[in-house]
């Protein structure tokens, strides 16, 4: 569709498949004087043939071909504008008649009879004239009175009601100076005896059901301008005011009409003819003031049939615009299809010319891409819109009415060449179809219904008309057996009679069927809307039935989104008590963890402070151990040096066996003493203790009681301060103070022999967990052996105490105001069985004193 939009394509032509090719028609005139050389010959009532001028074959070498070329129909030089008619204009005036339009042009070179065609000369009316009577004649008694049709602006037609329509007839009467009645008419000379009475043609089968009206407009296209020859405008003849050109609109069933239009309602062909010459008149005298050539223009004579159905009284034309129809004639002169060089126009004219020719190109154009199309099966845009005489028509080529053209040939060889170029364009026309146009239906239905009834309504009054035209009955009786006149004239009249009841008998017959063949066309139309109401009905019922479903549906879902509203609620609620839950939980389990950091911290510096307790108690009981370890060593080497030492003795006493009178007081002193340390040994504790603190220092010889104490000369007594490496350096307050003393760490000799007194410094863990310092005292004897020996006299006891923890035992061991503890106070065990055994050792001493030493605390 390119190019085309389908907004254009007139609704009809999809509606009709059926084409017709545009009927072209060849009108040859007579030559204008007999000797003239003429190069048409007709061959047939179909064909012509061209003959090339003498003058022409010469210029060519006699090369020049002879050509036939054929027509719907070829009209020869004798044939009447009648003949012409009626094969041309009258199928195209039927059709107007039957609401179908028609398009009729004539074409050809200036002076080759179109407008002799179309127009005609007074005894010899045209194409024009002939077609107005015919469709006069039609239509005549079926007329619809003036101004009830009336045109709208938009190329439709209205029906005005008798009110209206009677004052515009009242108005017009008083305004023109046109005789009322047309009997007197005034012929005009020029147009008088167009059409003779008896050529006088009509058409069949107008529907005497509906009311008619003929409305004329003329107007002419020059220089692709658009005039209209019927306007009223005062005609100043001194300073004549140049036509107004109009414009092409289209309308809503998309066919063009010139815009603002004048549109004459004429009632007779008379009143038509005369409208045409005003128009002619007025074009011929815009052509004398502006100096143009008739022939360059064209000239569209529109006859438009408006038709309505009538109402049911059959008087007045139904008032529904619906129904009326309007059908046109367009009768077109083409201005001369001559080239512009033929013509020897200059300036100005010389464009006129060229513009002339230019819309001639133009329709030629559009025939040609028409036959493309067609013959092509193309969709090419065809140019109606280059040029206004093929934008106004362009509706009959798209399937709008019947397109028939007339082509004049002047048969003069100066014509020759024009004429060659007229046919080929005829030729190529001819091949054009163009849809065929439908039937349109006036909505017959309702109105043939209406008239029916209606004419079912006259019926009885005709009826009755008959009734009454019953010939009244003659008298019957017989004057006499001569009288052979009643008989025969009741006879007569009884026919008579007989004939009208015929006539009834068939009237109402027919108006029977009529009526029955229109109630059964109701009945079955009843029907079928009964149907359609029924099938209706039951969308009606289905849809409705979707409509509840679909209320149920809504419903339900409104339901269920209650619902999940109300649980979305309660979820909220739920979700706002977990996230409390959670908050409080949160809060909890942070301080708990806090608490757990604080505990673990603890916990770690808990830790810590054990390690060093257990370090430190570790390395104390190591310590301790090896002390008694060591303890027990020198216990064990003590109990072999008294074992060595009884042994030496028995081996003594053997040997003294034998001197006996040398020595006899010592070995029974050395007797004595022996036994009773023996009888020392069962008890564990003494004798543990007699083991530990009774180390001897020469294991050479038996400890023997010295025979004297060393001199305790000048500087005092000498000590031997034994500390064995093991010990813990006390960080008490009171020392032990022992001037001149030789420090050892391990008992010997050496150190023994040049002292009298040893000290032992012992460190033991007691009880409680406390260490407890002993300071082991003894006295040095020279052995007899020549060897050092210790007898221990005295233990002193040094306890650090934690003085929360010591003040049991402070209790016990009662101390001066000095800190030294008080003699005779014996509260250690130990020390008291020490000493027990140091005495049953054999030792006069007193019983040691005991130091309470008490240490500094100790720090945490
Ligand atoms: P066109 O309109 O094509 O220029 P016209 O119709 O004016 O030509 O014809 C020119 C002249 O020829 C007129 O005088 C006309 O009477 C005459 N003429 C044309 N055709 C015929 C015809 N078929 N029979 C007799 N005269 C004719
Ligand atoms: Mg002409």
């Amino acid at each position: 569709m390119k190019g085309k939009t389908p907004r254009r394509l007139p609704p009809k032509k999809a509606s009709n498949s059926q084409k017709d090719p545009v009927g072209v028609y060849c009108r040859v005139r007579p030559l204008g004087a007999e000797d003239e050389e003429c190069c048409i010959e007709v061959i047939s009532n179909t064909t012509i043939q061209l003959h090339a001028p003498d003058g022409l074959k010469a210029n060519r070498n006699g090369e020049f071909k002879e050509t036939q070329y054929s027509f719907k129909k070829v009209f020869g030089i004798k044939t009447t504008q009648g003949e012409l008619f009626e094969d041309v204009a009258k199928p195209l005036v039927e059709d107007i008649i039957h609401c179908k339009n028609g398009l009729l042009f004539t074409y050809g070179v200036t002076g080759s009879g179109k407008t002799h065609t179309m127009t005609g000369s007074p005894g010899q009316g045209g194409l024009l004239p002939r077609s107005l009577d015919m469709i006069f004649n039609s239509i005549g008694p079926y007329q619809a009175k003036r101004y009830v049709f009336k045109p709208d602006d938009k190329n439709g037609m209205e029906v005005q009601n008798q009110v209206d329509a009677l004052l515009d007839r009242q108005k017009r009467d008083s305004q023109t100076t046109v005789p009322k009645t047309p009997t007197t008419r005034r012929i005009d000379p020029e147009f008088a005896d167009m059409i003779s009475p008896e050529e006088a043609c009509k058409a069949d089968g107008v529907d005497e059901d509906s009311s008619y009206s003929v409305f004329v407009s003329y107007i002419e296209i020059y220089n692709n301008y658009i005039y209209d020859l019927l306007e009223e405008t005062p005609i100043d003849p001194i300073k004549p005011k140049p036509p107004q050109s109009k414009i092409l609109r289209e309308d809503q069933n998309h066919n063009m009409y010139v815009a603002g239009c004048t549109e004459v309602e004429v009632k007779s062909t008379e009143e038509a003819f005369e409208v045409f010459w005003r128009g002619q008149k007025k074009r011929r005298i815009a052509n004398t003031q502006l100096n143009r050539e008739s022939s360059r223009s064209h000239s569209v004579f529109i006859i438009k049939l408006a038709q309505a159905p009538l109402d049911a009284d059959g008087d007045n034309v139904l008032q529904d615009k619906n129904q009326v129809n309007v059908s046109q004639l367009c009768l077109v002169d083409l201005a001369g299809s001559e080239r512009t060089s033929r013509t020897r126009a200059e300036g100005s004219r010389l464009r006129e010319a060229g513009n002339i020719n230019q819309s001639l190109m133009t329709l030629r154009t559009c025939i040609e891409v028409l036959r493309e199309n067609q013959m092509c099966g193309t969709n090419k845009m065809v140019p109606y819109r280059d040029s206004k005489v093929t934008h106004l028509f362009k509706n009959y080529f798209d399937g709008e009415g019947k397109v028939r053209m007339v082509v004049c040939v002047n048969p003069k060889a100066d014509d020759y060449e024009e004429t060659l170029l007229v046919m080929r364009f005829a030729e190529m026309t001819q091949e054009v179809e163009v849809a065929r146009p439908v039937d349109r239906p006036i909505c017959v239905c309702e109105r043939t219904f209406m008239l029916h009834s209606h004419k079912m309504c006259k019926s009885p009054t005709v009826l009755n008309q008959l009734l009454q035209s019953f010939p009244p009955l003659p008298p019957c009786e017989i004057s006499g057996p001569n009288d052979d006149v009643t008989l025969p004239r009741l006879i007569e009249a009884l026919e008579k009679r007989h004939k009208i009841r015929q006539m009834m008998i068939e009237e109402y017959n027919k108006t029977a069927n009529m009526l029955k063949s229109v109630l059964q066309e109701q009945d079955s139309n009843l029907l079928s809307k009964e149907n359609f109401i029924q099938e209706q009905r039951g969308k009606l019922g289905e849809k409705d039935k979707m409509l509840q479903n679909q209320k149920n549906e809504i419903d339900r879902l409104e339901k269920k989104s209650k619902m999940l509203e109300y649980k979305i609620d309660i979820l909220q609620k739920t979700t706002n008590i977990y996230e409390e839950d959670k908050r409080s939980l949160q809060h909890e389990l942070e301080s708990r963890e806090q608490r757990l950091q604080r505990e673990m911290s603890e916990k770690r510096r808990m830790e810590a402070r054990m390690q060093g307790i257990v370090t430190d108690s570790k390395l104390k009981w190591e310590k301790e151990c090896e002390r008694r370890v060591n303890a027990k060593q020198l216990e064990m080497q003590n109990k072999l040096w008294v074992k060595d030492e009884k042994l030496k003795q028995l081996k003594a006493i053997v040997t003294e066996g034998k001197t006996e009178n040398r020595q006899p007081q010592r070995p029974s002193r050395e007797k004595d003493k022996v036994p009773a340390k023996r009888s020392a040994s069962p008890s564990p504790v003494p004798v543990r203790l007699t083991d530990i603190f009774q180390p001897v220092f020469n294991a050479t010889g038996p400890p023997v009681r010295p025979l004297h104490r060393r001199s305790h000369s000048a500087g005092g007594e000498r000590w031997v301060d034994h500390k064995p490496n093991t010990n813990v350096d006390l960080d008490t307050v009171l020392q032990p103070n022992l001037p001149n003393a030789i420090k050892v760490n391990a008992p010997s000799e050496k150190a023994l022999s040049k002292c009298d007194k040893y000290v032992l410094t012992h460190q033991e863990v007691a009880s409680d967990g406390e260490i407890q310092t002993k300071l082991i005292k003894g006295e040095v004897f020279k052995t007899r052996g020549g060897g050092q020996a210790v007898q221990f006299t005295d233990i002193e006891t040094l306890k650090q105490e934690n003085p929360v923890a010591a003040s049991r035992k402070r209790r016990s061991s009662e101390t001066g105001p000095d800190g030294e503890p008080k003699e005779g106070d014996w509260t250690d065990v130990e020390t008291r069985c020490s000493v027990a055994v140091e005495m049953r050792a054999g030792s006069n001493l007193g019983p040691g004193y005991q130091h309470h030493g008490y240490p500094k605390r100790r720090k945490p």
